[in-house]
């Protein structure tokens, strides 16, 4: 069996900043010019981009590792390296990305907004920044900050205006392929639907919503896949439910029976999606007998929750224009769905490790470096003040300046780190 792919785990990493460079002005017949070594480029980002032709995840089964340019290295003259290529991977529009660890939301991208997940790491400065009337010799540049990485994960549910529920054969695919443009496979057995189709339906007009019909609750269930309540996830997003039964007795089931399992499994399942707002369906009205108690009960049953009924024939296309209409009424009058929250927290920065940054003072300049202090640096906006505060902090929790001024550092003496400079004060 094929399965739908709704969850993918995967790796992504931001290119890393290109180291600047130490060079220095080269002239004929001019002894010693100035520093000119420029800066690294920035490495490329991960950013997801929603597209609104993909409908499954199936992309990321075989390639899991998605890893974005490095920044170049800076160049005498002045050259800056070249910017790393940000990396763009395309999902669809209804995809939640989730970090793996925490399980954490990070981002919904029904949004409909590229999310950037894996920032690039800055370029290094190069030695041109370095120099000052008192040294005009900087022996030295700044590496590249390493890029973001993570472990994700990707988890679709389907964006759709409508959600077709209901038993399985009652004719949820019959009706989707008949008001849509979709062309779902239908079968009159049970199990048919593995996959989640959907369908544009153009009402009149010239508006139009989507349609999703999603594999029954009870079909999962019952053939042991595994898929059971699984696949409610998709109608979460729905905003209206089309609630098929089949009242033709065609089957021996009992439509107002089925009509309240279906609304358990819903409620069991969430709460929310129980809530919903539904339109009731009785189907296959073409092959009814004389008998229409079973109709009438449903009805009553219908009206009970306040929803709206409707008899139809999805295979003799009875009653389908009412039903579009019924739908589209329904629609503009709900609110937009709204995106879900994102609840990830990004973790501060672990303190371990701090005692292996390396400080030195070359050329009047306290210059402090280690993996650590990258990994820190590199979560630092640098030009945001409030981010500013946040390193300082970390340095002073970290011991860092007790270290400098345990090793002479004077008021007012240039300290740098990475791409940061400034001047010490007590
Ligand atoms: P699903 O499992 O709910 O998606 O049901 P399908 O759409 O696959 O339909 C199951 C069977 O019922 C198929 O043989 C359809 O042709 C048949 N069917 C669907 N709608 C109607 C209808 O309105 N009238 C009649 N007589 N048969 C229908
Ligand atoms: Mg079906």
């Amino acid at each position: 069996m094929s399965s739908f792919v709704d969850h993918a785990r995967i790796h992504i990493r931001a290119g890393k900043g290109g180291d600047g460079a130490v060079a220095f002005h080269r002239e004929k017949y001019v002894a010693a010019g100035g520093p000119d070594g420029g800066d690294g480029g920035r490495g490329g980002s991960v950013i997801f981009v929603p597209d609104d032709n993909l409908t499954t995840l199936m992309d990321f089964r075989y390639k899991r590792k998605f890893v974005a340019e490095d920044g170049a290295n800076g160049q005498g003259k002045r050259c800056a390296g070249k910017d790393g290529e940000d990396l763009l991977v395309r999902v669809p529009a209804g995809t939640l990305i989730r970090d793996t660890e925490s399980g954490a939301l990070m981002h919904d991208m029904s949004d409909g907004k590229p999310y950037l997940a894996a920032k690039g790491g800055r370029g290094g400065w190069g030695n041109i920044h370095f120099a000052t009337p008192t040294r005009q010799v900087p022996r030295f540049a700044k590496p590249g900050l390493p890029g973001e990485s993570r472990d994700i994960t990707l988890e679709l549910k389907l964006l759709a205006d409508v959600g077709l529920i209901g038993f399985p054969n009652v004719g949820k695919s019959t009706l989707l392929s008949v008001v849509s443009n979709a062309h779902p496979k239908i079968a009159n057995y049970h199990f048919t639907t593995l996959f989640p189709n959907l369908g544009v339906v153009y009402a009149e007009e010239g508006s139009s919503f989507v349609m999703a019909d999603i594999p029954g609750i009870i079909e999962g269930a019952a053939d042991g896949a595994g898929l059971g309540h699984d696949f409610l996830r998709h109608i979460e997003r729905c905003r209206l439910l089309v609630h098929v039964v089949d009242v033709s007795g065609s089957e021996g089931r009992s439509p107002a029976e089925d009509f309240d399992i279906i609304n358990s499994e819903l409620r069991e399942y969430s709460g929310v999606l129980a809530e919903r707002p539904q339109i009731v369906v009785a189907n296959k009205c073409d092959i009814l007998g004389e008998d229409r108690s079973a109709v009438d009960v449903l009805r009553e049953r219908a009206e009970e929750h306040g929803y709206p009924f409707l008899e139809l024939s999805a295979a003799a296309h009875k009653g389908i224009d009412r039903l579009v209409r019924l739908c589209m009424q329904k629609l503009s009058e709900l609110p937009p769905p709204e995106p879900f929250t994102a609840d990830y927290i990004a973790p501060e920065p672990v303190l371990d490790g701090a005692e292996d940054v390396v400080i030195k003072k070359s050329e009047g300049i306290w210059q402090l470096e280690g993996d650590w202090l990258k990994r820190v640096a590199a979560t630092v906006n640098f030009s945001d003040y409030e981010s500013r505060l946040f390193f300082d902090r970390v340095l002073r929790k970290a011991g860092i300046f007790d270290r400098l001024e345990s090793m002479g550092i004077q008021d007012g003496e240039t300290v740098c780190i990475y791409d940061l400079m400034f001047d010490y004060r007590y």
